[in-house]
């Protein structure tokens, strides 16, 4: 076997991330650290570390009470996972403690669904009762429509086993031209999970050697309650075999992937899995600060210059305030991120242009990937019979012009862009 056959064989095998090429170039690599290690398991991910961080509180306590606890506790975690990461502390040098942080997010969550503030239209219903719902018209119940190794994302999260994506249905915004209107608009399309079958898909994904979970929608943030307890579960909850009846449903490649050596998924005896953020970013505050302990790597979407781009073309209010905000507080935490933002026909200047100025001047260093397969979809589809000619601007592929245009502006600005968006041409623009 010759040397590339040799290490494209134990790529496969072993599903190893960090001989890609894409890790030289040394600004992807600078950016994506955490998330690298904890894919090839040299590191525990935070979640490993969140459930050894103690809080001082009971959980029956008043939501002030615990949001208190939860700041304390989260300074805690922050010196902890400093020390791990630098690698002057062992995970097994960290106690159980009889009430963590972890527990105390779980609570939380569940105190925040009962006046829903996970997102900013913070509408206030009592998704427990469900007699009310908010703009994403969910209850208390999340369901995923589908769940799959994807080998479509950018190739630091695909590699070459696939980015462990889950699927979740309903959504925060009304984008007319969603590329997931299937699931996005149909809150009903997909299979119902609690947070035990959830984790059961967490564990069979990394089992089965995906290099992260990848929580998208749709929109995750309006599944977080389901998804916190999950990720506390994880590990500990492994599907029987009529769970796994069940699951597949939603698994169009089930079977097609062996399981990995305990080895592989395991860190220390637990299993170790990056999770990772895909979302649209208009989540609230409250929701970073749940999300901060436990996410290893974010896939923010960044679509809109300005809120007539965003009311105009997704009906959705307060957009450059609260994601430009949102992208921000999670780049100064020093958050592991990738950025997508989607070139979009006759939105080169106010929304292309201003969305990588922003960038490059608040997050220099981000690797951005510059999408160029937007197509007219939902209700921007001329062919379609739920087309809207409100969307007429949108309702064709970008022209050759406006994507090189979006490159030269990416270009000249400096931004990390170009391997991230260009390594899947198949004329070989890669760097
Ligand atoms: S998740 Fe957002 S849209 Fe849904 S009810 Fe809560 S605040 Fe409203």
């Amino acid at each position: 076997m010759n040397k590339s056959l040799k290490h494209l064989s134990r790529n496969l095998l072993h599903g190893v991330l960090e001989t890609l090429w894409i890790w030289r170039d040394e600004r992807v690599a600078a950016r994506l650290g955490w998330y690298l290690a904890v894919a090839t398991n040299r590191m525990p991910a935070k979640y490993l570390i969140c459930r050894r961080t103690p809080v001082d509180v009971e959980l029956d306590a008043g939501e002030d009470e615990l949001w208190s606890a939860h700041r304390e506790a989260a300074k805690v975690f922050e010196e902890t996972f400093g020390a791990v990461r630098s690698g002057e502390l062992r995970l097994r040098e960290l106690q159980r403690p009889a009430k963590s942080l972890m527990d105390l997010k779980v609570e939380l969550v569940k105190r925040m669904l009962r006046h829903c503030n996970f997102c900013r239209w913070n509408c206030r219903v009592d998704r427990g009762e469900g007699a009310k719902r908010g703009t994403c018209m969910l209850d208390k119940v999340s369901r995923v429509s589908t769940y799959f190794h994807h080998l479509g994302e950018e190739l630091p999260i695909r590699g070459l086993r696939g980015s462990g994506t889950i699927f979740f249905t309903s959504c925060n915004m009304r984008c007319g031209f969603c590329q997931n209107g299937d699931i996005s608009k149909d809150k009903d399309n997909g299979m119902v999970v609690d947070p035990a079958l959830l984790a059961m898909m967490m564990w069979e994904l990394r089992v089965e050697g995906c290099h992260n979970i990848n929580l998208v929608g749709g929109e995750p943030t309006i599944h977080l309650h389901t998804i916190v307890e999950a990720i506390s579960l994880l590990g500990s909850v492994q599907p029987s075999r009529d769970k796994l009846v069940y699951l597949w449903m939603m698994k169009p490649d089930a079977l097609s992937w062996r399981r990995l050596e305990p080895a592989q998924y395991l860190y220390e005896g637990e299993l170790n899995a990056p999770i990772l953020w895909n979302s649209n970013m208009f989540m609230s505050l409250e929701t970073l600060e749940i999300l901060r302990e436990l996410v290893d790597i974010w896939l923010p979407d960044f679509k809109f210059g300005s809120n007539a781009c965003s009311i105009k073309l997704a009906r959705t209010p307060w957009y450059w305030e609260t994601v430009s905000r949102n992208h921000k507080i999670i780049y100064d935490w020093g958050e592991d991120i990738v950025i997508r933002h989607l070139v979009m026909p006759n939105h080169v200047e106010c929304c292309t242009k201003r969305v990588l100025s922003w960038i490059s001047d608040n997050m220099p260093d981000v690797p951005v990937n510059v999408m160029d397969q937007y197509h007219p979809d939902c209700f921007a589809d001329p062919l379609s019979p739920d087309y809207d000619p409100k969307y007429s601007e949108i309702a064709r592929r970008p022209t050759r012009e406006e994507i090189l245009e979006a490159y030269r502006f990416a270009r000249r600005l400096g931004l990390v862009f170009e391997s991230i968006s260009l390594e899947k041409s198949v004329f070989g623009l890669r760097p």
